[in-house]
């Protein structure tokens, strides 16, 4: 009661400011545009072995390259893109970049694994598998450095299309990441009918952990959770010094978040690991 009523009221002055107008929605025309007329691009945000300090993978994050409102996150176009029926185009040309450029990677001698979010609709194709196996094929790279990421809400559709999916994508040697979890409204029953081999704990249960008990209590479970079930644990949106120490302590596996970098362009990874190797972790 007394932690619900503290995070009230911590919420009161933000619904009363004067939030900015909604965003215009972006039409079909213009995704189009951007999804067949190349603007899209793909930044990459480093996973690091937090008991190393070494690189172990990167996640891949689209952004939209607007010719009149310069970059666009994807919080603004995912959802429109998902209503139009334009996500499995979007996700093909985002598999295949994340592809290449870890191609790329591996040559230059970076031993890293990528890390692709799908979306729900990629969850009724049941072709999605080969695909993924063509894609990865035809970039030079072993299933096994790919993993895809997906969030917890996405099973509830058609759990044995999506179970199917799943284990074939798994059997083809692809990781699979329950993405923000925490967040979302699936049954942990169903949850763990698939063939998850890492977890992901949500930012909202990371960033400022070690002041709040109850997020650190979630953590402390999910963890516990993760743990017991044979995944990888991942911590996302650790942001200071403070919250790294604190998923050490907890036993996490890996972290991500903007105290070990911001997402950047696929050349500057090479550059960015020398100079954190440099830092002596
Ligand atoms: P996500 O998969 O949970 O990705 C992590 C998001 O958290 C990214 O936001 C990243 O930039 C941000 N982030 C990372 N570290 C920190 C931190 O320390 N603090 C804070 N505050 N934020 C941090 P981004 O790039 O805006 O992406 C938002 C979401 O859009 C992603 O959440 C993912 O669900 C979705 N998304 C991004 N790229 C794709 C894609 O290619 N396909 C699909 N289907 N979804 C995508
Ligand atoms: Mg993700
Ligand atoms: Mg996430
Ligand atoms: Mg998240």
């Amino acid at each position: 009661q007394e932690r619900l009523k503290e995070i009230l009221a911590a919420a009161a002055p933000m619904e009363q400011a004067t939030r900015p107008p909604l965003a215009m929605s972006f039409g079909p025309d213009e995704l189009w545009q951007a999804i067949y007329g190349d603007e899209l691009v793909v930044h990459y945000q480093p996973k690091v072995d937090i008991h190393h300090g070494s690189l172990v993978g990167v996640e891949a994050l689209v952004r939209w390259m607007h010719p009149e409102q310069g970059l666009v996150y994807p919080d603004r176009f995912i959802e429109p893109a998902e209503s139009c029926g334009l996500m499995d185009e979007l996700t093909m040309r985002v598999l295949r970049t994340a592809l290449r450029d870890c191609h790329k990677w591996h040559d230059e001698g970076l031993d890293v694994s990528v890390a692709v979010n799908i979306s729900a609709s990629n969850l009724n194709v049941l072709g999605f598998p080969d695909v993924v196996q063509h894609l990865a094929r035809e970039a030079g790279v072993e299933v096994g450095s790919l993993c895809l990421e997906l969030t917890e809400s996405m099973l509830a559709k058609d759990l044995m299309v999506s179970l199917d999916i799943l284990t074939r994508l798994r059997l083809k040697g692809a990781g699979l990441s329950i993405d923000d979890f925490g967040t979302g409204h699936s049954s942990l029953g169903q949850l763990l009918q698939a063939p998850f081999n890492e977890l992901k704990l949500d930012r909202s249960f990371v960033t400022g952990a070690s002041e709040d008990m109850s997020k650190r209590a979630i953590l402390e479970a999910s963890l516990r959770m993760a743990k017991k079930l044979g995944m990888r644990s991942v911590a996302e949106g650790v942001e200071t010094r403070k919250d790294w120490d604190l998923m050490k302590a907890l036993g996490c596996d890996l972290v991500q978040g903007y105290f070990v970098s911001r997402p950047m362009p696929a050349d500057q990874l090479l550059h960015w690991r020398a100079q954190w190797q440099d830092q002596g972790s």
